[in-house]
């Protein structure tokens, strides 16, 4: 890890989000339960997959990101977009209006002093270390949620949602475990993947996208933050993955822009608009497109990291399609 400067050091001030540490851990706990061989079935591992696309891909990815925090689309009729809301909630990783604020802060000091999750401050603080202990001016008060998502703290029902966060899980807990007793008495190899593994397996791909895409890949684009494309994490997180492309062109509901940048998400999405449920898709100006990333990026990347620690100075990141 490089050596920080006193402005990228998180200042924490002793302060412990103790109710969202404590239900983390016991989820990993639960998928401990996993290697009991009595738990396994190949029934409970396809809940698991369904239930990480339901949950990590339309909750996460399409919902909390690309529909409430960037507004890349929208939803029809309204009440669309509550429901897709109440799912995504179904994946641990809080209401949506202090996730929809952090991320738009995230957006707005990328990789710079204020940034709720930048690897400037570690690897591991950008993964999840980030809201164990948040920084001082990034607490979810009132003040900060008005502030970074107005709209929906105004909003009464997302409001209502939020004051809720653990409802939406435990409801999925006792929905597989229930449906595996039906199923043919596997309620607890349902809860152990459908609900236990499935949530770690959303966690942490999801947080691979502050982590890993801020980190390893190519740059298609030389944004001022050092956001990356990365194929595997855009595997596991339905598109989320092509991330560069994301931060150069933040409310497009496009994230793959190249025919191999595979996008679930972006494919749903307009699955949604053939079927008159999505309208108002934001799409980035294609003319800006510059040609394909190389591998020469990723290196020029290193070379500059390596070239930062031994001068101890941010250097200029340079794009190969630039
Ligand atoms: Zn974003
Ligand atoms: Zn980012």
């Amino acid at each position: 890890m490089t050596t920080l400067t006193t402005s990228e050091q998180p200042k924490t001030g002793g302060y412990v989000a103790w109710g969202p540490l404590i239900w983390i851990a016991a989820l990993h706990m639960g998928a401990l339960l996993a290697f009991y061989p009595g738990y396994f079935s190949w029934s409970a591992v396809l809940v698991c997959l369904i239930g990480h696309w339901l949950t990590g891909g339309i909750g996460i990815c399409m919902t909390y990101h690309r529909l409430l925090t960037h507004r890349s689309f929208a939803v029809r009729p309204r009440w669309l977009e509550y429901v897709l809301t109440f799912i995504g909630m179904a994946a641990s990783e809080g209401g949506a209006i202090g996730w929809v604020a952090d991320h738009r802060r995230h957006h707005a000091f990328s990789d710079e002093e204020g940034d709720v999750h930048s690897p400037n401050a570690g690897f591991g603080w950008a993964h999840m270390f980030w809201w164990m202990t948040p920084d001082i001016t990034s607490r979810h008060t009132p003040e900060y949620l008005d502030k970074w998502a107005p709209d929906l703290a105004r909003d009464p029902v997302h409001r209502f949602l939020n004051k809720f966060p653990a409802v939406p899980p435990l409801m999925t807990a006792v929905l597989v475990y229930s449906l595996g007793q039906m199923y043919g008495g596997l309620g607890m190899s349902w809860l152990v993947w459908g609900f236990f593994v499935r949530t770690i397996f959303v966690l942490h791909t999801t947080w691979l996208v502050n982590s890993a895409t801020h980190v390893w890949g190519y740059r298609s684009h030389n944004t001022r933050d050092k956001s990356t494309n990365l194929w595997w994490v855009a595997a596991l997180t339905y598109g989320e993955g092509w991330h560069n492309n994301h931060h150069a062109f933040q409310t497009s509901v496009r994230h793959g822009l190249r025919w191999w940048e595979i996008d679930p998400t972006y494919i749903t999405v307009k699955l949604m608009s053939f079927l008159g449920v999505a309208y108002n898709l934001k799409l980035p100006k294609l003319t800006k497109l510059g040609p394909p990333a190389t591998d020469a990026t990723a290196k020029a990347i290193k070379a500059a990291r390596k070239k930062r620690r031994r001068n101890d100075e941010e250097p200029e990141l340079v794009g190969a399609a630039n």
